[in-house]
């Protein structure tokens, strides 16, 4: 369920300075594609990159030796647009429950130096008001916020 890319959007980008994939802003575009963007994180301008150095792109024709015949199927097509209508509707639900109610003490001001834990309250000067739904490893955290969730470091060090 990816929205069309569009300069001033967001997209998942390689952060050359942070190491990481990250949420990016689109600074400009090259066809369909993202061509600059600006890291949510550190702020600094780069090429979009989808992924990693040195990761492969998943390839297209995996030539897995199908020895059962299995004809599955062609799997389940898109969501319809109201279902994901429906799931952003129970994001902001599961967004309002986590912070409704709690006063401005309760959020920590998001850092790239801070170390999250699940369930915890942030203040992005950037996004708002957020809670971490998931710690997607050491150095990257899932925060959602109002709109949608964001892909954010977390422990880096200056
Ligand atoms: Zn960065």
């Amino acid at each position: 369920m990816s929205k069309p890319l569009r300069a001033g959007g967001e997209v998942d980008s390689w952060c050359t300075k942070c190491k990481l994939v990250l949420n990016h802003r689109i600074i400009a575009m090259v066809g369909s594609q993202p061509a600059r963007v600006e890291c949510s994180t550190c702020g600094s301008h780069h090429n979009f990159r989808a992924r990693a150095p040195g990761d492969k792109a998943p390839s297209a024709g995996s030539s897995r030796a199908g020895s059962s015949s299995s004809s599955s199927p062609r799997s389940t097509r898109a969501p319809t647009k109201t279902k994901i209508q429906q799931a952003a509707a129970d994001r902001e639900r599961t967004w309002e429950k986590a912070i409704s109610g709690k006063g401005v003490r309760d959020f920590r001001q998001y850092r790239v130096s801070e170390i999250f834990n699940e369930g915890d309250l942030v203040k992005h000067s950037k996004f708002g008001e957020g809670v971490v739904t998931r710690i997607l490893d050491q150095r990257k955290v899932e925060i959602l916020f109002k709109d949608e969730p964001r892909t954010l470091a977390q422990g880096l060090t200056d």
